[in-house]
């Protein structure tokens, strides 16, 4: 088996899977005005879901997270987490949702095959995640969680971006919050992307002064496992909970990237910035394009960049995260 490996060799064992652009939040540093469809983009069906996964898995992925946009608004989320999960060699199926409709439908993901799940929780002040959300959803999506627990997922991962002078004085809340409950909670530093105007240098936190605060207060940093995600994990004695601290701005973030990322038309991306995409669509349209298609990828990788270049203020092709898949 030819294993999906660029020229810094950094394997590639993990797939974020785009699955739509749609989102039905306005978060202010993502899509703040909404989506906006465009006729023209149809996203992956079911069969192109499966065949690229398969070519995936046969390069040796064994975990794919489905993201988008909000995946869990496609009508046909449960059976997209049923075929990646059915795929040989597919050991983790995880998804990244902002929550809206986990408690109606999370025990069928996770009957379906789902097996870690990500929400994203901005603040655990109700009217503060409507200013960040754009939505007044923050009853839902807690009951959301609850949900998760009371279906069989022993921890749940939950996404905050930090953001100066609206969320950033909320960590004891948070903490108080993890103590007694499996949460691994990532504060995630917000990123510049290509449509941002004057919010990145309004509302940068670098993660670095939550690493200290942390430090002070006793956590003790993890190692990391070789399928790990970007976050650096803390863990504290007195606490069930844990803490992810996901810094892209931090030196060397880029050496451990383990990720490569496909988005909801099928372009393959190897990095969250600054580069078109390698085109693989024309082959998920038969099962027979298998070959072709694992020699693409191959190719592809032989490009991948040593690093994102965005200490070099590069933002990249990027205009939002919902576009490839954050
Ligand atoms: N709709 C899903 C959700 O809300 O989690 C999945 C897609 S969303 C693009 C994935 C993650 O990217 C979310 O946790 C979101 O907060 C984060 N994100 C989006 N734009 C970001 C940015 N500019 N900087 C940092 N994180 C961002």
């Amino acid at each position: 088996m030819f294993e999906l490996q660029d020229a810094f060799a950094r394997k590639f064992h993990y797939l974020r899977l785009s699955v739509t652009d749609v989102c039905n939040f306005r978060c202010q540093y993502c899509l703040p005005d909404g989506y906006k469809p465009d006729g023209r983009k149809s996203f992956l069906t079911l069969d192109e879901i499966r065949r690229l996964t398969r070519a995936f898995a046969a390069m040796g992925t064994n975990k794919v997270r489905i993201t988008g946009g909000e995946p869990s608004l496609r009508k046909d989320f449960t059976a997209i987490i049923e075929t990646v999960a059915a795929t040989p060699g597919i050991r983790k199926v995880a998804t990244t949702t902002n929550g809206y409709r986990m408690a109606r439908q999370v025990a069928d993901w996770r009957r379906a095959g789902l097996s870690a799940i990500n929400v994203s929780v901005d603040s655990l002040d109700s009217r503060m995640f409507h200013q960040i959300t754009g939505e007044n959803r923050f009853q839902e999506v807690m009951a959301g969680i609850d949900a998760a627990f009371a279906a069989g997922f022993e921890q749940v991962k939950v996404n905050t971006v930090l953001m100066r002078g609206l969320n950033d004085g909320e960590l004891g809340r948070f903490l108080a919050w993890i103590k007694d409950n499996p949460i691994q909670l990532r504060f995630i530093e917000l990123m510049q992307t290509g449509e941002m105007d004057e919010l990145f240098s309004r509302h940068h936190v670098r993660g670095a002064l939550i690493k200290e605060q942390l430090l002070h207060a006793g956590w003790q940093q993890k190692v990391r496992a070789h399928s790990d995600g970007p976050a650096e994990v803390f863990w504290h004695p007195d606490y069930v909970g844990e803490i992810g601290l996901i810094m892209p701005y931090a030196k060397d973030f880029c050496a451990s990237c383990n990720r490569l990322r496909v988005s909801s038309v099928g372009k393959l991306h190897l990095c969250l910035f600054g580069e078109q995409g390698v085109e693989l669509r024309d082959l998920l349209a038969e099962d027979g394009h298998q070959a072709a298609l694992q020699l693409r990828l191959r190719q592809a990788l032989a490009d991948k960049k040593a690093t994102h270049f965005l200490h070099q203020g590069q933002t990249g092709m990027t205009p939002h995260l919902a576009s490839i898949g954050g």
